[in-house]
């Protein structure tokens, strides 16, 4: 089984009707949805009304932390980034979701400002650069969303260790949509789909690719902490 902890900010869909509409068990609970559906994901999910809960506890039983925030990033206490950025070191993997991009764990990770550009209202063609990527099986060249909010470059992140999405935008803007990094021990995945008002984790595609993405960066190697150790040589008669 792999272990998933989705956090959404769940603040939307608890304020405007038509959002709770779109997500009536919330970001988290479609996310959970579709990711139960193959019997092989054990998951547990915060909110910001519990997110003081992800512990490391909780972290350490975590193979992919998935993330969902938007309007409540300063919610999210420093010690919760701190303690996520730490368990990515050690081997957990981290899938940010669109506007995640602010998260204070995933600018901690990035050690950038993670800015973009943004226009609401627009049509999104995904493109499949990297269809090799375990993250794109089962996706074909691309992927059209009829409503999608528009994310632009310059996307202010470390160059990627793998682009595997492209965003084109019917405005004319482009946007690396599918990002991977490797940071310490962890794999970080960034996917720019999924603003609260459009129906985007309802499209399965967009399901299968996150469902991919928490195979590819659950852990297959991880440590308990990271440290610094004076040792003794290994030759034996240095
Ligand atoms: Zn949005």
């Amino acid at each position: 089984m792999i272990k998933v902890t989705i956090y959404n900010e769940y603040k939307h869909e608890l304020e405007d009707e038509r959002i709770a509409a779109v997500y009536p068990k919330g970001i988290h609970g479609c996310i959970a949805d579709f990711l139960s559906a193959d019997g092989d994901m054990e998951i547990k999910t915060f909110t910001m009304h519990n997110v003081e809960e992800i512990t490391d506890e909780v972290l350490k039983e975590t193979d992919v932390l998935i993330w969902w925030g938007h309007c409540a990033h300063e919610a999210v206490p420093d010690e919760v980034a701190a303690r996520v950025h730490n368990h990515v070191m050690c081997g957990m993997g981290f899938i940010a979701l669109h506007s995640a991009h602010f998260s204070k764990p995933f600018i901690k990770l990035m050690g950038s400002t993670c800015s973009l550009c943004w226009r609401d209202g627009d049509r999104e063609r995904l493109w499949n650069i990297m269809p090799s990527h375990p993250i794109a099986q089962g996706i074909g060249k691309y992927i059209e969303i009829p409503e999608e909010e528009m994310y632009g470059e310059r996307f202010d992140v470390p160059t990627p260790d793998e682009l595997i999405f492209l965003g084109w935008f019917r405005g004319g803007e482009v946007f690396r949509s599918g990002c991977v990094w490797n940071k310490g021990l962890g794999k970080v995945f960034y996917f720019q789909p999924g603003h609260e008002s459009n129906p985007t984790y309802h499209i399965p595609e967009i399901q299968r690719i996150i469902t991919n993405a928490v195979r590819f960066a659950a852990p297959c190697y991880r440590l308990p902490q990271i440290d610094c150790p004076n040792v003794s040589s290994p030759e034996a008669d240095m």
